[in-house]
């Protein structure tokens, strides 16, 4: 048996390493870079590089790497030896402080939304010592990993990490600032906090393989309802399999020994689906861990003859997965800005916060949206399932009252208060909004933080906190400014101007069911911004209010969001010419042939029948739907294959995005309901692949 607090984190340079290996001073010094967000003393790297290799030689290492998120995804590595040759031709391990603080991959594959060409100057890796260093294991040897950013020569931003830590250093200058003029002379660094719930189905390898959609795009093209989806309820919190148990026991034991403080784990709404949680942490470890977490939530699969599916979309008809990303925020005091405290309308950081996020929203809500935007969290965003494309702020029912009293159009007394609390005298008055909170909304307050569930599955979760940042960053200034320009006690300024934008950002605030109808309706006539598609979302980023957002931060420049916006459509029509190409592919090769068979079988029956003398109008009335379904899919197909032929006549990335995600999209489901027809009536023995039931079913 493994105890937790044992190999927590055995397999990282972490705190306690770093202070065995290293002398007092530098220590002191790389701590201070870590929790103080002081710049990296140069002159330390060079101790902190041998630490490191020896750390990582004794703990069985042979080689580094530098790992970065490129903005195509995922993560990258490319790994180095730590042999180097001395003069006299003896081999040697040897790490140098340059080898930790920098590295240059040839990463000119890499996408850079023509920032740069493959015969321009190559990018760069640089070392992020605020996220430790790990080990990952092979068979035999293991690699020190060293978390990293990825820029061109020219300081371009190439990855997902660099803008995540800007928006920290902005949002750090605009939160202290605030501070400051509040009277705050405590808080010497804003910190961000989150904790990304991951959702995931599990199939069995055997299956999935039967599936070339889900093992080239992650999710089924095809696929009729099963006979037993997620009707019943029944597997929400429900026992966990013993199989998938021991699955997830596995999973915890290697988090913990990568000190990824995985804490939750339960059965999901749909059957195959789980969830697991980790203890919230500074944002951009959180990120990191995520990362990580994916990672090894596929590889530990591997050992148990199952898959993890983290596509937003595997399977129709059951739910999607998301990954709610809990954030919050305060100071190095320790004090979270969105505690309500038990005496809320007097804790000014946390209306002020509340008031800063609605602001951003409001202005820059179609960001979030945006940053949450790709081909796979597009097939859950707006289903029935996931919170709608429609960015709106959710309080419940305590603080809605709280905002209404300090906007004036309600009044506030303990006893309606202690109502809504239903009297339970021990509870912070905000526990009520535990229980009742709204699962529809996409930006939900959830007791001491804000719950945004918008993120897809399999998305790096840093452009989402990083425009939370965002957003958050630019309502702080707002206040700020305002504030300062009130006069009278500081106190009654801010309330003044609480409630001027408690008033103009109601638009953002929704309190009822946000799949409804309705609200889709209400929210145009509120003006809200609602993009159906990732095409259709990215736009937002390169409206001039959005640019002036981002380059006035020193987020991203205008020629870097172009960038990304061109990466992100690119990403995605090549994520829908696979997925169509998959669907012509497997409709010609494997369905059709099976219709042809079970024609073959059926037509063999009607001659023999009449060779008898017999005849069955039944018989012979299938045998023409089977050849109609024959003739549907290959008209399908022929039609879907069109359109990625004509994809390419279509001009600008951005109208090629477009038309794949619209067009594409109506003939995939086109030729997706004849196969699924097909499915449903061809024998099941001639069906080539594995269906839904024992899919979403067998483990
Ligand atoms: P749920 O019921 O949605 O699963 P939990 O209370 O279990 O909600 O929390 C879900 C996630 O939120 C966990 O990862 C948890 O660590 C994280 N979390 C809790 N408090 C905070 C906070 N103050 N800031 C950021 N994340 C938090
Ligand atoms: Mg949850």
């Amino acid at each position: 048996m493994q105890v937790a607090s044992k190999i927590f984190g055995e397999l990282t340079f972490n705190k306690n390493v770093m202070r065995e290996k290293l002398n007092s001073e530098v220590y002191e010094k790389l701590i201070s870079t870590i929790q103080i967000g002081k710049s990296l003393d140069e002159t330390i790297a060079a101790e902190v590089a041998h630490a490191m290799k020896e750390w990582a030689i004794l703990n069985g290492a042979t080689h580094f790497t530098h790992w970065f998120q490129p903005q195509r995804g995922g993560s990258a590595e490319k790994h180095d030896a730590f042999i180097s040759f001395t003069d006299d031709g003896q081999v040697i391990e040897r790490f140098s402080a340059k080898q930790l603080i920098q590295s240059e991959p040839d990463a000119s594959s890499f996408p850079s939304g023509g920032i740069r060409s493959t015969f321009e100057a190559r990018g760069y890796t640089a070392w992020d010592p605020t996220s430790p260093a790990f080990l990952i294991e092979a068979a035999r040897t293991r690699t020190l990993v060293i978390p990293s950013v990825f820029l061109s020569w020219t300081g371009e931003v190439l990855d997902i990490k660099t803008p995540l830590l800007r928006s920290m250093r902005a949002l750090n200058k605009a939160g202290i600032k605030l501070q400051r003029l509040l009277g705050n002379r405590a808080a010497k660094k804003m910190i961000v906090f989150a904790g990304p719930e991951q959702e995931y189905f599990i199939v069995s390898k055997k299956l999935y393989d039967t599936r070339p959609d889900l093992r080239i795009c992650g999710r089924t093209i095809f696929g009729a309802s099963p006979e037993k989806g997620q009707q019943m309820e029944d597997h929400y919190f429900g026992s966990i399999h013993h199989k998938v148990l021991c699955y997830m026991e596995d999973l915890d034991l290697e988090l913990h020994r990568r000190g990824i403080p995985a804490k939750t784990r339960h059965n999901e709404v749909s059957p195959n689906q789980f969830e697991v949680a980790p203890i919230y942490e500074e944002a951009n470890l959180a990120v990191d861990h995520n990362l990580q977490m994916m990672d090894i939530m596929k590889k530990v699969a591997t050992k148990h003859d199952m898959v993890v599916l983290l596509q937003e979309k595997p399977f129709a008809g059951v739910n999607g997965s998301g990954k709610h990303v809990n954030y919050s925020l305060g100071d190095n005091s320790g004090s979270n800005y969105l505690e309500p405290s038990a005496s809320p309308m007097k804790n000014i950081n946390f209306l002020l916060t509340l008031g800063a996020l609605l602001l951003g929203v409001d202005k820059y809500g179609a960001l979030l949206r945006a940053a949450v935007a790709d081909a796979g969290n597009d097939h859950r965003l707006g289903a029935n399932e996931a919170p709608p494309a429609i960015m709106s702020v959710y309080f419940g029912e305590y603080l809605t009252k709280l905002l209404d009293e300090i906007e004036g159009v309600s009044s506030w007394t303990e006893q309606s208060m202690a109502n809504i609390s239903m009297g339970v005298k021990n509870l912070p008055k905000i526990a009520k909004d535990y229980s009742d909170r709204n699962r529809t909304s996409p930006i939900a307050f959830t007791g001491n933080k804000f719950e945004f569930r918008a993120v897809g599955s399999s998305q790096n979760p840093s452009e989402a906190v990083m425009t939370m940042n965002l957003l958050v960053t630019y309502g702080y200034e707002v206040l700020e400014k305002r504030i300062s320009e009130e006069k009278g006690e500081i106190r009654e300024r801010a309330h003044v101007v609480l409630r001027d934008v408690i008033k103009e950002t109601k638009r953002v605030r929704f309190e009822g069911n946000n799949y409804s109808e309705e609200w889709h309706a209400e929210a145009k006539k509120r003006g809200l911004p609602n993009s159906r598609n990732t095409p259709s979302a990215v736009e937002a980023y390169l409206k001039k209010d959005a640019v002036k957002l981002f380059e006035s931060h020193g987020i991203l420049s205008e020629r870097e969001l172009r960038a990304k916006v061109e990466i992100k459509l690119e990403t995605y029509t090549k994520t829908k010419e696979i997925e169509y190409r998959v669907g012509v592919n497997v409709a010609r090769t494997q369905i059709l042939p099976a219709v042809s068979k079970q024609i073959i079988m059926t037509g063999n029956a009607l001659r023999k029948l009449k060779e008898c003398g017999l005849d069955s109008k039944l018989l012979e009335a299938d045998l023409r739907c089977f050849e109609s379904l024959y003739s549907e899919i290959h008209e399908r197909s022929a039609d879907l294959e069109k359109i990625l032929n004509n994809g390419h006549n279509v001009k600008s990335s951005l109208e090629h995005a477009l038309y794949l995600g619209e067009e594409g999209e109506k003939a995939l489901s086109a030729l997706r309901n004849v196969v699924d027809q097909a499915e449903k009536v061809l024998s099941a023995d001639l069906w080539p692949m594995a269906k839904y039931q024992e899919l979403i079913t067998a483990i």
